[in-house]
């Protein structure tokens, strides 16, 4: 089970600090794997805080190649050497504020992978696409078109666009055909099995039933992640999910 908090850009060092603090004091699982995604500006102070704490730092983004004149960019060699273990890839607001291609981020992704992250590809349809009947259509080509060849160390996360900071997601039955969905696509091309992601919206309330949802492997979290008791609430109800369905994962 896998708990994905993306900070996007915001927080501080004062806030983090007081994050990280509040944490302190928690009795963590091994049951559920925690990773935090702070701006890259914060991912060494983070580290730097989280000390012992069994929590994973991961980069927003990274740059496609591993090294060269590319100013103002980070490579994924960065990120490893830094302390991070995941990186997200090709989440919908770099897709639209930052024009990344299906081709751009397989690149990405490719380079995560030679430097040793995992990285967690992001795809997602518009409300259009599910209105029109062409989610799945959508998600596959977005599968298809950034899928590495050797995709052992990724995840994906199903983000559907119109959820994402909205308040709105898809109903249970939507989720669980999407997550089939991206499986069975992923094993057909590969004959390797994906854990997925849910994100979108995931907040203290709904936690618990997102979890209930037939092949969801974990959540991807944004605003609800920055306050650090939703967090932790989130964090609870997905080590009380493992506990009640008796399964234990390392
Ligand atoms: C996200 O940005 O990936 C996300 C899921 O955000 P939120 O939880 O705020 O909808």
């Amino acid at each position: 089970m896998f708990i994905a908090a993306n900070w996007k850009m915001n927080l501080s060092k004062k806030s983090i600090s007081y994050f990280i603090e509040s944490l302190q004091s928690v009795e963590f699982s091994k049951t559920v794997n925690a990773c935090i995604f702070p701006p890259s500006t914060y991912i060494d102070f983070l580290l730097n805080s989280i000390g012992k704490l069994p929590i994973s730092v991961g980069g927003q983004n990274c740059h496609y190649e591993l090294s060269g004149a590319f100013t103002g960019e980070i490579s994924p060699l960065f990120l490893k050497d830094i302390g991070c273990t995941y990186v997200i890839l090709g989440h919908s607001e770099r897709r639209c504020f930052n024009n990344e291609t299906n081709e751009d981020i397989k690149l990405k992704i490719q380079s995560a992978i030679k430097a040793d992250l995992n990285p967690i590809l992001c795809v997602g349809e518009k409300l259009i696409d599910r209105e029109q009947g062409n989610a799945n259509k959508f998600i596959k080509n977005q599968i298809i078109g950034c899928l590495p060849e050797n995709l052992d160390k990724t995840f994906i996360a199903y983000e559907p666009i119109w959820s994402i900071g909205t308040g709105k997601i898809p109903n249970y039955s939507q989720i669980s055909e999407m997550h089939k969905h991206i499986k069975e696509i992923v094993f057909d091309i590969t004959r390797k099995n994906i854990k997925v992601l849910y994100g979108g919206s995931v907040n203290k309330k709904n936690i618990s039933n997102i979890l209930k949802i037939k092949d969801v492997d974990g959540v991807l979290v944004g605003g609800a992640s920055l306050n650090v008791k939703d967090f932790l609430a989130i964090y609870s109800a997905a080590v009380k999910h493992l506990c009640e369905n008796n399964n234990i994962e390392n």
